[in-house]
């Protein structure tokens, strides 16, 4: 146990951290953007405002061969500190610390002159890497002091160094990518030679009050890894080069094994930051799937770590912290981690934004926005959609009615929040609850809208979000026995055989695949042995890397998912989540079949032509995933009797692709405009 909570303030000596929450490093995409510093001084300065005490910017190059992409952002010369300025300005404004963090993407870089330990391409990237040579060594080093120098001009309180998750650092680290016969490859003390001479370069430069985190990789999760006598050997090191604080990285990009996605458990990886932190005197900071101050507080308390690292749950909410100490933790945005905003749309060389906080890094697109004539608004579907049309224009001053057909707020989050691995969703239904309670937007449940009732209750203006209905495929014998909807399926539990086809291999056909893999009442925080089990994470650390033989159960049903198109199955699923929703499916021996023609339904079960030939699967059920179609009768009706606006968002008005993310964004955009 420890003295400290969350809120004790962490002193370095020269300086004091009013907490102990860091806002990790995240790449948003402003960086590059154009007139995206201003944009960025706003999203960092609420967060700021917001009363986190530390916060690691997105990673920025020491040079141009270190750059993540051709355009990527580089600190280099001093005409470049003044937009740096901004930020820093903006933050300070606040008792935030805030540190630069420098990353060498090494043979992570996504263009042509990536340089690395050594020749070697790595597996998520097209381009070979370019052994750096020992000149170059030199010179990269100066770099990453420049950049450290240059941080500290331009008014950060210090600089993390990237040195985790498969970058350049790490590639000199690990065996795997340094197969160097120099004097700075092969024995741990070569490998780990250039990180030493980058911290000690820039410790030289920016003398002894300046912060220097070191994020370390503690899990590689890759073959040919570190080990772990290493990772504490290096750590040591570390510490007596004048490193002020240790970051805990976890797994190498190109790792097969998922760290920050939803279905990791919460807190997965903080038993190896206690691990090392009982190794050195330096602060440690534990991070990976912590997005609750309950968690974080208690990983605080327990002693666990001496700091909390949490990057997403700053772009739901910027104000965790501020809501934690006034003791409303029920009024945060939680990060249910699903990626498909901030990681998915920077791999899409999108603005990284928040599933559940679309105003994230968008900040100065909504200053100012109480409204001066409040309006009587109705909102009909208790949606995403809905639900966050509502909360803004309360929010903004309206007075609002949500109006929704069934007994409970949440449409399609109700059936998300009871996918094995989607549990988070609970987190943004309760916030939605909770904060449509507070703004006193009326609620009227089991309750159908029509015009009369809008045009008896005089609203000005209505927005409708009704959602999606299920489509209902044109096969022979669709309406047979066997076959169930998916709503029927996660929702009302309807009892399910141990063969089942899956027609449609969308989001919800792979949702209904998982959920029928696993127990029912999954509680992945229950599972953290059976996740690390599962994917091969070795916590007793006995091979490089720390990874050992995956444990695979055996799966509970055979299942087959099907689809008309003959690409990849889950084509559509998110960039950083859609690989482990099909290696959980693969796994669990589900049969993936594609470029199928369905014939008809009866009692032997679903008949189909695969690869021209005929073929009868023998299943006890058939669900159908086919997509949706949009529910917009009550949408017609009001734009034909009602003389006010009536305007139509999320599934209602585009059933195609519609998701969670374009549900809440519409909804706060256009209350937004209202
Ligand atoms: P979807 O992604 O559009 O998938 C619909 C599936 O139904 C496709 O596989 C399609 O494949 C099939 N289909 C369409 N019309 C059909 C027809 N007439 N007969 C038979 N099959 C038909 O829709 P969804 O699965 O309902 O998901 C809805 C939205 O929620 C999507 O945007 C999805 O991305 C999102 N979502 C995402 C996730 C996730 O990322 N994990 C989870 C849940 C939902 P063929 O046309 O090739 O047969
Ligand atoms: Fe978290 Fe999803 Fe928002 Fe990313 S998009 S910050 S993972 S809730």
């Amino acid at each position: 146990m420890s003295s400290s909570n969350l809120f004790t303030p962490l002193d370095l000596g020269f300086t004091k951290i009013q907490n102990r929450v860091l806002m990790g490093s995240m790449h948003t995409g402003l960086e590059e953007a154009s007139g995206g510093f201003k944009r960025l001084a706003k999203f960092y300065e609420l967060r700021a405002k917001g009363g986190v005490g530390l916060i690691v910017t997105g990673g920025i190059a020491p040079n141009f061969f270190g750059r993540l992409s051709p355009l990527g952002l580089q600190l280099s010369f001093p005409w470049q500190v003044k937009k740096h300025k901004i930020v820093t300005n903006a933050v300070h404004k606040y008792d935030t610390k805030i540190c630069l963090q420098i990353l060498h993407a090494g043979r992570y870089g996504y263009h042509p002159f990536v340089v690395s330990a050594s020749q070697t391409k790595a597996p998520i990237s097209p381009f070979k890497a370019r052994a750096i040579t020992k000149l170059e060594i030199k010179k990269t080093i100066f770099d990453f002091s420049n950049t450290a120098r240059l941080a500290q001009k331009a008014g950060y309180d210090g600089v993390e160094i990237m040195g985790s998750e498969g970058y350049f650092i790490n590639q000199f680290l690990a065996p795997r990518t340094n197969k160097r016969k120099d004097k700075y490859g092969g024995s741990l003390e070569n490998r780990m030679r250039l990180p030493i001479e980058i911290v000690r370069s820039i410790r030289k430069k920016v003398g002894e009050d300046f912060i220097l985190i070191f994020r370390l990789s503690m899990l590689d999760l890759v073959e040919d890894g570190m080990t772990f006598d290493e990772v504490i050997a290096f750590a040591n090191r570390l510490e007596a080069e004048g490193v002020n604080i240790i970051n805990t990285g976890i797994g190498w990009h190109e790792a097969r094994i998922p760290t920050i996605a939803t279905m990791v458990p919460r807190s997965a990886f903080t038993w190896i930051s206690q691990r090392l932190k009982k190794e050195v005197r330096l602060p440690v900071i534990t991070s990976n799937r912590i997005n609750t101050f309950e968690k974080a507080n208690e990983i605080i308390v327990s002693g666990v770590a001496d700091m909390v690292s949490m990057a997403r749950p700053f772009l739901s909410d910027p104000n965790f912290v501020a809501k934690a100490i006034e003791n409303k933790t029920d009024e945060i945005n939680t990060c249910i981690a699903c990626n498909q905003a901030c990681l998915d749309n920077i791999f899409k060389g999108r603005i990284a934004s928040c599933l559940v906080n679309p105003k994230a890094c968008h900040e100065t697109e909504f200053e100012n926005d109480k409204v001066l004539s409040p309006k009587k608004l109705a909102v009909v579907g208790g949606g995403p959609a809905g639900m966050s049309a509502a909360l803004e224009a309360a929010r903004r001053g309206h007075r609002v009615t949500l109006f929704e057909k069934s007994d409970v707020l949440g449409g399609q989050f109700q059936l998300a929040q009871r996918v094995p691995g989607k549990e988070e969703f609970k987190e943004t239904l309760r916030y939605f609850q909770n904060q449509l309670e507070n703004f006193n937007v009326e609620i009227r449940l089991n309750t159908e809208a029509n015009s009369m009732i809008l045009a008896q209750e005089e609203f000005e203006e209505a927005i409708v979000s009704t959602g999606v209905l299920p489509r209902i495929p044109n096969i022979e014998g669709i309406n047979h026995e066997r076959c169930v909807s998916y709503t029927e399926t996660i929702l009302e539990k309807k009892s399910i055989g141990q063969k089942v086809a899956i027609i449609g291999a969308g989001g919800i056909g792979f949702d209904v695949g998982e959920f029928l893999l696993h127990e029912a009442n999954h509680d992945p925080e229950k599972e953290l042995l059976a996740f690390l089990n599962y994917w091969g994470i070795d916590t007793d650390y006995e091979n490089r890397g720390a990874i050992k033989p995956r444990e695979i159960p055996e799966p509970k049903r055979k299942i087959y998912l099907l689809q008309r198109k003959d690409t990849k199955h889950g084509r559509g699923l998110g960039k950083t989540t859609g690989w482990i929703h099909r290696q959980s499916l693969k796994d669990a021996k589900v049969e993936m079949l594609g470029g199928v023609e369905y014939k008809k339904i009866d009692d032997q079960g679903l008949h189909i032509i695969y690869n021209g030939e005929s073929k009868i699967l023998d299943v006890d059920n058939v669900i159908i995933c086919a997509g949706q179609t949009s529910n917009d009768t009550l949408y017609k009706e009001l734009k034909n009797k009602l003389e006010i606006p009536v305007h139509l968002i999320g599934g209602a008005k585009l059933a195609q692709e519609i998701d969670a993310k374009r549900a809440i964004e519409e909804g706060v955009r256009l209350a937004h405009s209202i």
